[in-house]
């Protein structure tokens, strides 16, 4: 990112449908994924408590349909989520989150996605796609801990549009201000929901203060 523009905290969190947690719970629980000492299984298990309250927070305006219920007492008007939901989680940092998206909506579909650039085109490659071809959703999220650059996000946001769902979100943990500018100017018409908002990236594309490398700390790989 050396020599690279990017913009201010102040600049993105004027975007219009950027939603940046201010739930106590969800800072606590970053906090203790930050700690470089926090070790993976406990990191892991904290990505997917926090992808749970992201799931809650970015669900907030879904659809209902209402039907009639009896309860042991008696009739009444019960409610349940609209159409079908779906969840992408961007290999393969992003099985975390999508594990605690499904703690909350058991019945999502996960569609998981690998998407690797191609250095000389700059073009998303796609390793692993188990996108369905019959698509009847009324919202998929994508689902990546980090937004750094924004790239991978773009593109999986590309291709999910290509499938023609009618609503799409994004969701992560820590937005860097330059992914985040990126990806609301290239998909205005998603929301974006992230637990916290950084400083910067640094030289080398890492999220500063951040946590280090999302993939690894889950999985142990370091
Ligand atoms: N991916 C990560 O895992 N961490 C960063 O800081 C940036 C991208």
């Amino acid at each position: 990112m050396q020599g690279i523009p990017q913009p201010s905290r102040e600049e993105v969190l004027k975007l219009p449908r950027v939603h940046i947690s201010t739930h106590p719970v969800m800072a606590h629980k970053m906090t203790l994924l930050r700690n470089k000492n926090t070790p993976p299984p406990q990191f892991y298990q904290l990505v997917k408590e926090i992808g749970a309250l992201l799931a809650y927070e970015s669900t907030e305006t879904l659809s209902l349909e209402s039907s009639t219920i009896e309860t042991p007492l008696q009739s009444t008007t019960g409610y349940r989520l609209a159409g079908g939901i779906g969840v992408t989680p961007i290999l393969r940092a992003g099985l975390g989150l999508a594990e605690g998206f499904r703690q909350v909506i058991p019945d999502v579909q996960v569609w998981h996605l690998g998407l690797r650039r191609d250095e000389e085109t700059l073009q998303a490659m796609e390793y692993y796609n188990r996108l369905p071809h019959q698509v009847d959703l009324q919202v998929v999220y994508a689902v990546d801990p980090m937004l750094a650059t924004g790239g991978s996000a773009i593109d999986a946001i590309n291709i999910l549009k290509r499938r023609g769902i009618p609503r799409l979100s994004y969701l992560g943990i820590i937005a860097a201000p330059y992914g985040l500018m990126r990806l609301a100017q290239a998909h205005p018409d998603i929301d974006i929901y992230v637990a916290e908002l950084d400083e910067a990236l640094n030289d080398n594309g890492y999220i500063i203060p951040g946590l280090g490398d999302a993939g690894d700390r889950q999985f142990g790989t370091f």
